[in-house]
């Protein structure tokens, strides 16, 4: 199954945090892009492939429009999807009071079943085509989140959560025993499934015993190729509680470092109050954290520091996540606008590039999903979306005066969501389109040339 599209092409081939955007971007003003059986197998300048393009092949053209891969997020709870927007606590008392009770509505199929369908449907109609997801306790949570995004092609990375103590009964696992178990058989389940990934999910250094940890931490060994995700020092409450809680550790970092649970492949959200230490560890062992800003300020958690995440020297890999429910927004357009303003706060003002650098192959690279998502380089899936920079009258005002391909990417960035995503590609195939659709050119048309 061949399919050719054109527009105006924009990937990375490097880290703008590291080198300059100049070498990082790759953009192709008239550029074509053929995907064959779900993967990108050529792409570059329109005039030069098309020729290669066997007879009959219709290219669609998407006038006017930017082409990128499909965005990624590096951490949200679908489980969360209904209960976001819950006014007025901070993370801790939030939990309790919002979180916990809908998760214990997860243990219904039917209704975990329902949630996870719109939540994927929510993500396409974002532009986001893979995220890093946390389901509830329950297995039958994650049965129903694999069973939707493996129906739609997504390819997305989750797991229960783990958590063996300060949380509801009824939300707990019996013991890290079960947890274990439950955990293993849902690898087996759905690891390699489609497109879908296994993330070993112990929730937070709270909620896990030291024997919940080290169980993760064997499933990660026990399990090649599964990711790791938890949540790592959001809410200076929550750091207080976790040093209480584990006394004889270091810090946060170690925490999850001494049960085995730093690595590449496991991201962790928020690293909002971390250490120099804790960053030199995040570097030194090649994890990865995904930056959630909407949620830090909503819950008013605190401000990330990316200035510190890219220090020269200890580059720490960061993707974007939208952390729904305590994120505002699954639009990854709308996050790496509050991304924006949180570094303006810290000094480190960051250009289009490097916001969409983070919503693509950062948050790749954090997950060690490089090479297989985040770029249009030929090899990768060819997940990809299809950005309208005229999608709103102001919008459209802005970007008609865009001085550059940068400041064209800052505009849809900071001012762009879920109305500025006008296609979404899952395997080469048409799997959202916003309303106005390009009609296919037929393949003649180029024959003239
Ligand atoms: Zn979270």
């Amino acid at each position: 199954m061949l399919t050719a599209i054109r527009g105006s092409l924009v990937w990375f081939r490097d880290d703008p945090f590291l080198t300059s955007g100049d070498d990082a971007l790759v953009h192709v003003d008239d550029g074509l892009l053929v995907c064959r059986d779900g993967k990108i197998s050529a792409v570059g300048d329109y005039g030069r492939l098309v020729r290669g393009l066997p007879p009959g092949v219709t290219v669609v053209h998407h006038r006017d429009k930017l082409i990128l891969p499909g965005l990624i997020s590096g951490h949200v709870h679908y489980v969360q999807t209904r209960i976001i927007a819950a006014y007025g606590r901070q993370l801790l008392e939030w939990l309790n009071a919002s979180v916990y009770p809908e998760e214990e509505r997860f243990a219904d199929p039917s209704y975990a079943r329902a949630v996870a369908a719109l939540f994927c449907d929510e993500l396409l109609r974002n532009g986001t085509t893979s995220a890093l997801v946390n389901c509830a306790t329950y297995p039958e949570s994650v049965d129903a989140l694999f069973e939707e995004s493996v129906g739609r092609g997504m390819r997305l990375a989750a797991g229960k959560v783990l958590m063996d103590r300060n949380a509801p009964p009824e939300l707990l696992d019996a013991s890290p025993e079960q947890g274990y178990e439950e955990s293993r058989k849902l690898i087996e389940k759905w690891h390699g499934v489609g497109r879908s990934l296994y993330a070993i999910t112990p929730r937070f250094a709270v909620a896990c015993t030291s024997e919940m940890l080290r169980v993760a931490g064997a499933l990660w060994r026990e399990h090649p190729g599964t990711l790791v995700q938890a949540h790592l020092a959001e809410n200076r409450q929550e750091v207080a509680q976790v040093a209480e809680l584990f006394p004889k550790y270091r810090d946060y970092v170690d925490v999850y470092e001494q049960h085995e649970l730093l690595g590449p492949g496991a991201v962790f959200a928020h690293a909002v109050h971390l250490s120099k230490r804790e960053w030199k560890r995040l570097h030194r062992t090649g994890s990865g954290v995904a930056h959630c800003p909407t949620s830090n300020l909503f819950l008013g958690s605190g401000l990330f520091s990316m200035r510190r995440a890219t220090k020269p020297g200890r580059r720490v890999l960061v993707g974007l996540g939208s952390d729904v429910g305590g994120g505002t927004s699954l639009s990854l357009l709308q996050t790496a606008s509050e991304a924006y303003k949180v570094g303006a706060l810290d000094d480190c003002p960051m250009d289009g590039v490097k916001l969409f650098y983070l919503a693509t192959l950062g948050a790749a690279k954090a997950m060690r999903l490089d090479g297989i998502i985040g770029s249009l380089e030929p090899g990768n899936e060819a997940d990809f979306i299809v950005l309208d920079p005229a999608a709103t009258p102001l919008l459209a005002t802005r970007t008609a005066r865009a001085e550059s391909i940068d400041d064209l990417l800052f505009a849809l960035a900071v001012m762009g969501d879920d109305r500025t995503v006008l296609a979404t590609y899952l395997n080469g195939q048409l799997a959202h389109e916003r309303d106005t659709f390009p009609r296919p050119e037929p393949a003649h048309r180029h024959d003239k040339r």
